[in-house]
């Protein structure tokens, strides 16, 4: 099994987890384009993609899904409040499942679930993964870590968490007030040091491989994010490349953890 964080930053997420066999897409939001090269690159074929996941209708997870569902045919799987909205934009041309919180689907041999997130969408999730050997999740786009996060995600080999900004770099950075205020708030974004947090307990659980994503161009460096959470997990007792791996995606990523 493994987690490929395609794309990764606030400008664009599409995640694939899985293998050259079959996996699933989480978001899709890059052009259909570079997200077909991403698969090609790999030696996926579309043929292998059981599903997209959508977490939530924001542009930097649903760019170019208009036209992979059109050219694909690949079926879109999303909360139902989430799914009449992509409906009502007539960004879905193929078939489409409305997933609950909490209530695995299976795509292929995957059984995902969607987790409730608190963020600014009409109603957002994050995805847990698990076959019948391994989990993992994929967890952005959250303003706040809450108890359903953290039991959702309990247990999990490896996991993509949100490292969004760092909260000197967006405080003393060029977006508006208002615009910080928002990134900042309960149903925002994760700064760093919640991150790490989140890291500390998900590595106390069983996680061996962690990716930062969503990383924010302006508000954040990736050197920064990294040693936020390594430095969170040495204080708890864990040793980077010992205990657990450790990357912060890059916007455009060609790396991936097997697990
Ligand atoms: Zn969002
Ligand atoms: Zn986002």
């Amino acid at each position: 099994m493994r987690i490929y964080p395609f794309f990764s930053s606030s400008s664009g997420n599409c995640t694939y987890v899985g293998n050259s066999d079959e996996g699933i897409l989480i978001d899709c939001g890059v052009s259909a384009a570079r997200v077909k090269a991403a698969l090609e690159s790999r030696g996926i074929a579309l043929q292998a993609v059981k599903g997209l996941f959508i977490t939530h209708e924001h542009t930097d997870h649903i760019k170019g899904l208009k036209v992979f569902t059109k050219s694909t045919g690949i079926p879109v799987y999303s909360r139902g409040a989430t799914l009449d909205r992509l409906l009502d934009a007539g960004l879905l041309c193929s078939a489409s499942h409305s997933v609950e919180p909490g209530v695995p689907v299976k795509a292929g041999s995957f059984c995902v679930t969607a987790v409730k997130t608190f963020h600014d969408a009409v109603s957002p999730c994050c995805y847990r993964i698990d076959t019948d050997k391994v989990s993992c999740a994929v967890c952005t786009d959250l303003g706040t870590v809450t108890e359903d996060v953290l039991d959702a995600l309990s247990g999990v080999k490896a996991a993509l968490i949100e490292s969004n900004y760092d909260m000197g770099m967006l405080s003393r950075g060029p977006y508006p007030r208002e615009l910080k205020e928002r990134i900042a708030s309960y149903d925002g974004h994760l700064e760093n040091s919640q991150c790490a947090e989140l890291a500390v307990k998900l590595v106390k659980a069983g996680a061996e491989r962690l990716i930062l994503g969503h990383l924010s161009q302006h508000n954040n460096d990736p050197v920064l994010a990294e040693r936020e959470t390594e430095t969170a997990l040495m204080r708890a007792g864990f040793e980077r490349d010992v205990h657990y791996m450790l990357m912060a995606a890059l916007p455009q990523e060609s790396r991936y953890f097997s697990f």
